[in-house]
């Protein structure tokens, strides 16, 4: 039987390092894994490219993207717009491709009722100094946004225990390789494999 992708949904406090995990586990394993990108209405920071770490549209054009039903979910953060574009996500995951929408909480809720079976991973450093300590050294924020975040990180925080797994990023790699280990465990699980259950449960009657 051909194995299809799972999906799983990355979520965390911005400056948690989910993006640095992100780049960490393609470069690690590559092969198995497809990082949907997203549409934002958001300005790209300096170093961010078009098409790589999100499509950067206007809020006319998103407003487009959702009246054709083009994205599975979308939020507001902070200010600005984030989706999901659909046709990609389906697509890697039929091709069995194990899917990772690094995305906010609010998203991350929506997905699961849509994907019952998708895999919902909460990332956190190991201290909320720490948090404040790597959303300052980052470097990419004014004063005003880190505040605004640093307070979402305090409401985000009430829904962590509402995801699957809590993922603390101390030590880069280990928190690669646990990651790794928790979205293939997750093929295991029956609810991944109710095709092959179904076919089996023929073959046996069959006998
Ligand atoms: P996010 O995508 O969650 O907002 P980033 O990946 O941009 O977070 O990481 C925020 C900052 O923390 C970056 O400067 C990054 O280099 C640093 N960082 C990420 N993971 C770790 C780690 N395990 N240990 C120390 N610093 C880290
Ligand atoms: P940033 O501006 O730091 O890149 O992202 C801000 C937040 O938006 C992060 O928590 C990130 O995970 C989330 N995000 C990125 N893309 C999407 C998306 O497509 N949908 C939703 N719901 N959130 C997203």
């Amino acid at each position: 039987m051909k194995r299809k992708g799972i999906l799983a949904v990355v979520s965390g406090f911005s400056g948690a390092g989910k993006g640095t995990l992100m780049k960490a586990l393609l470069e690690t394993y590559g092969e198995q894994y497809a990082l949907s990108i997203s549409a934002t209405t958001r300005k790209p920071r300096p170093g961010e490219e078009e098409g790589k770490d999100y499509f950067f549209v206007s809020k006319e054009r998103f407003q487009q993207m959702i009246q054709e039903d083009a994205l599975i979910e979308h939020a507001c953060y902070v200010g600005n717009y984030y989706g999901t574009p659909k046709e990609y996500v389906t697509r890697q995951m039929e091709a069995g491709r194990d899917v990772i929408l690094e995305i906010e909480i609010q998203g991350a809720f929506k997905v699961k009722e849509i994907f019952p079976d998708a895999l919902l991973l909460f990332v956190t450093p190991p201290s909320a100094a720490e948090l404040e300590r790597r959303l300052r050294g980052r470097k990419t924020e004014t004063e005003e946004v880190i505040r605004d975040r640093l307070r979402r990180a305090f409401e985000e925080a009430k829904y962590m225990e509402q995801y699957d797994y809590l993922l603390i990023n101390d030590d880069l790699k280990t928190c690669v390789q646990e990651m790794n280990q928790l979205i293939q465990a997750q093929h295991l699980r029956t609810g991944s494999s109710r095709e092959w259950i179904l076919g089996m449960k023929e073959e046996l009657e069959s006998l």
